[in-house]
């Protein structure tokens, strides 16, 4: 079972994956935005960790909220209300229980991830953090490993895509060839569940 300890190992594990991966991730915001994701999500990631520790929520449910709470208040551009929602929406469907089992969080994840979807109108497809996102989700059933490859591979498989949502797409075909940055980033996030289980 997963307890409040494991969603804020999860949140600190990401936040200092961010830390680390800033520069690259704000480099792949270059060609294709205007270089500022690795920044973004550091200042929102920082927030997360503080606030957990100053108020240390003390159910899986309250964990997720509050960090995408801050995310939403601290991160400017696209990708802060998007992960917030994710977040946000992830706890609420993990309710207020104290421990949650791991086919729990699956499916508040994919709560979560429909809500990205429903709120910034991507798909599959479109060269957004979505093509990490929904791979990673599919896989959770075998475990926070696979969903780490899978979210991984949805990363770089979007390389040859074309941007249909988000800054990106204002290039149109120019967007081809370049890394999403938010996929890449999500791939962080979801390679810290193995590390906050580990
Ligand atoms: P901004 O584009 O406002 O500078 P960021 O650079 O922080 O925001 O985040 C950009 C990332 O946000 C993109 O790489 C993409 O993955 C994601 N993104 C942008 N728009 C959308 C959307 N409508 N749906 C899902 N993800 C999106
Ligand atoms: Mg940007
Ligand atoms: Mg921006």
């Amino acid at each position: 079972m997963l307890d409040a300890d494991f969603f804020r190992r999860w949140m600190t594990a990401t936040a200092a994956a961010v830390d680390r991966e800033a520069d690259h991730l704000t480099a792949l915001d270059s060609p294709i935005g205007d270089a500022d994701h690795g920044s973004n999500l550091q200042r929102g990631f920082r927030a997360v960790a503080t606030t957990l520790e100053k108020e240390s929520p003390d159910t899986p449910g309250a964990v997720l909220t509050l960090a995408g709470r801050q995310l939403i208040s601290t991160v400017g551009g696209a990708s802060g209300p998007l992960y917030g929602t994710l977040l946000r929406r992830t706890g609420k469907a993990l309710g207020e229980a104290a421990e949650v089992g791991e086919d729990q969080l699956a499916d508040a994840l994919r709560a979560g991830v429909d809500a990205v979807m429903a709120l910034g109108g991507a798909a599959p497809g479109d060269k957004t953090m979505i093509d990490a996102l929904v791979p990673a989700v599919d896989a959770l059933g075998d475990g926070f490993a696979a969903a780490a490859s899978a979210a991984t591979e949805g990363a770089l498989a979007t390389t040859p895509l074309q941007a249909r949502k988000g800054r990106a797409s204002y290039l149109g075909e120019r967007s081809i060839g370049h890394q999403d940055p938010g996929a890449t980033s999500s791939a962080l996030l979801i390679a810290g569940l193995v590390e906050a289980g580990a």
